[in-house]
């Protein structure tokens, strides 16, 4: 990590001291360390799916069995993974009363497997499963497994069963209203590991700076909204939270 990058992260760590209400808003970046691909890096899921197929209710409706033979394949990924660095700093942040919410794009559950209890996932979760008719909920893993033989369908009503993630064209769940408020008393907010190119979660940006909260980017690139960003950390996460960590005195 270069000098300048170590100052902007000694100016983050007083920042989030000085700060008196920080919410944190994550994507898929800050889980890549945790082996979860991204959706747009070289490599990352789209480089491999058509997103109208793979993550659209249109898509899911067409053809669910294709969508159960993609994420089926993918699930095994998820659920394996770690909680990273990344994840263990928020948490920490969380216990130590220094961050007061954290929004997340993420569908992998790892904020909650590092400890954070003060997740709102705007995106769902790939942890549980439901009837799209009745919202009868389905174990994941029975549904997965029913998945490698035809498309899981709800014991009650007989409706498709999908996973309990928000698939493009579908309504943000309440978390996403519960995130908005939570922005609105920000003076603080952190933005790790997401390109900001998904809406309405995106919003969430130039709507912290409309009720007069600083902005920090921490990302490899600078993506959109670096023009109203207060401090941008380019970087790799886990180098940049683990400095973080260090600056705030976290002991591991
Ligand atoms: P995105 O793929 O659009 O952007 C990820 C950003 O993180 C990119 O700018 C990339 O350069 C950066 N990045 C990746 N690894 C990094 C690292 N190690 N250090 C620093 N920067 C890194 O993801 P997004 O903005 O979250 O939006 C897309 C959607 O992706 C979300 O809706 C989310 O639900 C979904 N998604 C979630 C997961 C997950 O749950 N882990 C995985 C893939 C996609």
């Amino acid at each position: 990590m270069n000098r300048a990058a170590e100052q902007q992260i000694a100016t983050l760590a007083r920042w989030i001291d000085d700060a008196s209400y920080v919410v944190g808003l994550t994507g898929a970046g800050v889980s890549t360390e945790s082996g979860i691909p991204d959706f747009r890096s070289g490599g990352g899921l789209w480089a491999e799916a058509d997103p109208e197929k793979v993550a659209s209710i249109g898509g899911f409706l067409a053809d669910p069995e294709g969508f159960y033979r993609f994420w089926g394949r993918k699930h095994p990924v998820f659920t394996d993974a770690q909680p990273n660095v990344a994840h263990r700093v928020l948490a920490e942040l969380e216990a130590r009363g220094l961050l007061h919410a954290l929004i997340t794009q993420n569908i992998d559950g790892l904020h909650f497997k590092a400890g954070s209890e003060k997740v709102l996932e705007v995106h769902g979760s790939l942890r549980t499963a439901s009837c799209i008719a009745c919202r009868r909920p389905e174990p994941i893993e029975s549904v997965f497994e029913e998945a490698t033989r035809r498309a899981p369908t709800c014991m009650t009503c007989g409706g498709l069963v999908k996973p309990d993630v928000v698939l493009f064209g579908e309504m943000l769940p309440p978390a996403f209203e519960a995130g908005q408020k939570e922005v609105d008393r920000a003076d603080l907010l952190l933005v790790f590991g997401s390109s900001l190119e998904v809406f309405p979660v995106a919003d969430l940006v130039p709507r912290a700076k409309q009720v007069g909260s600083k902005i920090v980017l921490v990302n490899r690139e600078p993506g959109a909204f670096a023009g109203i960003a207060d401090l941008i950390v380019l970087g790799e996460l886990g180098e940049a939270m683990h400095r973080l960590g260090r600056e705030l005195g976290f002991e591991r």
